[in-house]
């Protein structure tokens, strides 16, 4: 998986390198990898232990890996993360346009200076489009909604650390409905994420959270965040002394995505919603550093947990 845009030496001494080669191979983008057969098996048996923990009456929906700019923006992502949107761009215009950018770059020129932006982005997180489709059912059932979503995702964040791709999956719980459910939905999971590390043989802490709001704006918002307990994060090392990786976050949005999109909960109030994001490769990535490439040699919980 030589690269040449990647220096020889530039992850010799990353720990986790050895296990990067076996695991992915490199696309010439840091923080892009294709997935290797032992990774997507492990990735298949980690996705089906974690439906097995799905409420039963979740709804299950999967998107695809972009969505409505539009969408987004009425979301507030551009005021809260800027530099890790993704915007699709295309060539649009004539026949004559589309062919002079063809022309540059085939002369070595500038061709992407003629691209303009398309009413799609790159979905940044797995529950952004869920909300507008939720709000145009109407009302809320009584006893809310709830989901089990997934999409591939895109962040604008090149790594050359295996814990910080540009491109990862991303699954979600997501609940929608009256404060009081909803604050329940995130306690019960805060406290069954442990439980779940546990059974996967994964060493694990929780702990309090932010987002990383851009800027110096978003130091404001990172604080009021912590202080009203909004964000929390189940954290993995990878190795023995590493500082720990976030592989689940468990989220509370209060009314924000209730307000945006005027999702009414079933006594007529905004509703409010709260979503539990695995992040499947950091998930992944964690099992395969903390016990080894030969499943044979896994923890025998971890095994039965994951059928293998
Ligand atoms: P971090 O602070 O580590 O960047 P985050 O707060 O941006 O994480 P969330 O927005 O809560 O993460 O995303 C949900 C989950 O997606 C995270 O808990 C993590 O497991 C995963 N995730 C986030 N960013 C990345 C990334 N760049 N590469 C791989 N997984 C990621
Ligand atoms: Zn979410
Ligand atoms: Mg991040």
């Amino acid at each position: 998986m030589a690269d040449p845009t990647v220096p020889a030496d530039s992850t010799s001494s990353y720990p986790l390198s050895a296990l990067a080669d076996k695991l992915f191979e490199r696309m010439g983008v840091d923080g892009v990898y294709a997935r290797t057969a032992i990774y997507v098996d492990l990735l298949e048996r980690l996705e089906h232990y974690i439906t097995r923990q799905r409420d039963r009456n979740a709804e299950v929906m999967r998107f695809p890996p972009v969505m409505s700019r539009g969408q987004l923006e009425k979301s507030g992502y551009l005021k809260s993360f800027p530099n890790l949107l993704g915007c699709v761009c295309a060539l649009h215009g004539t026949e004559a346009s589309i062919r002079s950018a063809v022309e540059l770059a085939e002369s070595g020129g500038n061709w992407t200076a003629l691209l303009s932006s398309s009413d799609l982005v790159l979905s940044p997180a797995a529950c952004y489009p869920l909300y507008p489709i939720v709000a145009q059912r109407g009302p809320l059932p009584r006893g809310g909604l709830t989901f089990d979503i997934e999409a591939d995702v895109f962040r604008h964040e090149p790594s050359l650390s295996l814990d910080r791709l540009q491109s990862f999956r991303m699954r979600e719980f997501v609940r929608v409905g009256v404060p009081d459910e909803i604050v329940e939905f995130r306690e019960t999971w805060m406290a069954r994420a442990p439980v779940l590390a546990a059974e996967l043989a994964l060493p694990h802490t929780l702990e309090i959270a932010n987002d990383p709001f851009f800027g110096r704006v978003g130091q404001v918002m990172a604080v009021s965040q912590r202080q009203q307990e909004l964000k929390f994060e189940l954290l993995i090392p990878y190795y023995p002394h590493a500082a720990p990786t976030a592989c689940m976050s468990f989220n509370y949005h209060r009314e924000h995505f209730g307000q945006t999109w005027g999702i009414r909960d079933e006594r007529g109030g905004v509703a409010h919603t709260s979503c539990i994001a695995f992040g499947i490769d950091r998930l992944a990535v964690a099992l395969f550093a903390n016990h080894g490439l030969n499943f044979k040699n896994w923890p025998s919980v971890a095994r039965q947990a994951l059928a293998l």
